[in-house]
């Protein structure tokens, strides 16, 4: 019995400590005298620990007083038909800017409540790139300009947030919050699903502006209306315990490991180990264009798909879990979040440098 190299793509790999945690706790949850997965969710232990997840990610990312944190359900694709129904007038527009398959089943959502403006899609492209500022065309009428901070499928990346003027801006940051730092301030909403950096499935997080909420239409679903998870801080309902629990612990982790400025730094020197393999040799191609590329998933192809299914299984065999490309797409695909080891990036980089020496 050994932990794998575990580069999938969501849900993901978690920091051994956390699971060392969460087993120690399992049974009793300190002070409870009961497991985390018996307690009430109107409990004061989990009051507790709910408050203290929502402390520790305010203080991870210097989330502002404007902003409030809630924890959701129905995950980062919930949050597609959640932010176009709350801020997407029925005779109003907004701009969504299309850059992988989750962008388009946002838009797809949108255009059930209003009308869309794809600002700009490089679709064309194949998903290889992030559009240039000069390519945004903004409508001024929009409600709010939505896009996809990493796109988990084709493995681009905003470097930074797009220049949006005053429009709201609206982010599904599912795959690389928590990567790095962000400046929350100036998001009117960012949602996120946990299960890629931020901890299991089944909780969605979102960092909304309470000012905004003014814009919410009465006669919502309850459930649907952002307004009823702010008035109850997430409580309306039963939350998901556990999930909320896990993160509480990633977020513990994360702070004691120094930050998300020190999880960027480890990021980037994983995502420069794993590219400057693929680009040394002209075996591996890496399929997003050099400036868009991801740092939490990296995607290449090898000389033919032959090859990549003998790369595939034998990675397999090898202890590499989760290699293959999404099925959209194929190819291989190398996902890094912040729990992932440079160990196993270092294994990784090795077993292809001996693949390519074997089979270039
Ligand atoms: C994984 C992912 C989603 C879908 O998340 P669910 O929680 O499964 O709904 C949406 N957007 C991006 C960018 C993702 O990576």
């Amino acid at each position: 019995m050994k932990r794998c190299h575990n580069f999938n793509a969501g849900p993901a790999v978690l920091p051994v400590p956390v699971l060392e945690r969460i087993r120690e706790e399992l049974l009793i949850l300190p002070g409870a005298g009961m497991s985390v997965l018996e307690i009430s969710h109107r409990s004061k232990t989990f009051e507790a620990i709910l408050a203290e997840a929502e402390a520790r990610l305010r203080r991870l990312l210097s989330v502002p007083d404007t902003h409030r944190v809630l924890f959701l359900q129905g995950g980062a694709s919930l949050q597609f038909s959640m932010v176009a129904l709350n801020f997407l007038p029925r005779d109003g527009v907004a701009d969504y800017i299309v850059t992988g398959s989750w962008a388009e089943k946002a838009v797809e959502e949108a255009r059930k409540v209003g009308r869309v403006n794809i600002a700009a899609t490089t679709k064309d492209d194949g998903y290889a790139r992030i559009p240039k500022p000069a390519e945004l065309r903004l409508n001024p009428e929009a409600a709010y300009v939505h896009f996809t901070s990493n796109n988990t499928i084709f493995g681009t990346q905003w470097a930074t947030e797009p220049e949006v003027g005053a429009a709201p801006l609206v982010c599904d940051a599912s795959s690389d919050f928590l990567s790095r730092p962000l400046d929350v301030g100036k998001y009117a909403l960012i949602y996120a699903g946990a299960q890629k950096n931020a901890g299991p499935a089944g909780v969605t997080i979102v960092l909304l502006r309470e000012d905004w909420l003014a814009c919410v239409p009465d006669g919502l679903p309850t459930m649907l209306d952002y307004r009823t998870h702010v008035k109850n801080r997430s409580l309306y309902n039963t939350p998901p315990v556990f999930a909320i629990y896990a993160v509480g612990l990633v977020l513990e982790h994360l702070e004691a490991q120094g930050g998300l400025a020190a999880a960027a730094a480890a990021n980037a020197e994983k995502a420069g180990k794993l590219y400057a393999a693929i680009d040394s040799g002209g075996f591996y191609r890496g399929t997003a264009e050099r400036g868009s590329r991801s740092l939490m998933n990296v995607c290449f192809r090898l000389p033919n798909p032959g090859l990549e299914t003998v790369f595939l299984r034998e990675a397999a065999a090898a202890g590499f879990e989760g290699l293959p490309g999404h099925r959209s797409v194929g190819g291989v695909r190398a996902s890094l979040y912040n729990a992932l080891p440079m160990e196993s990036v270092a294994a990784l980089v090795d077993f292809m440098r001996d693949f390519a020496r074997c089979h270039g």
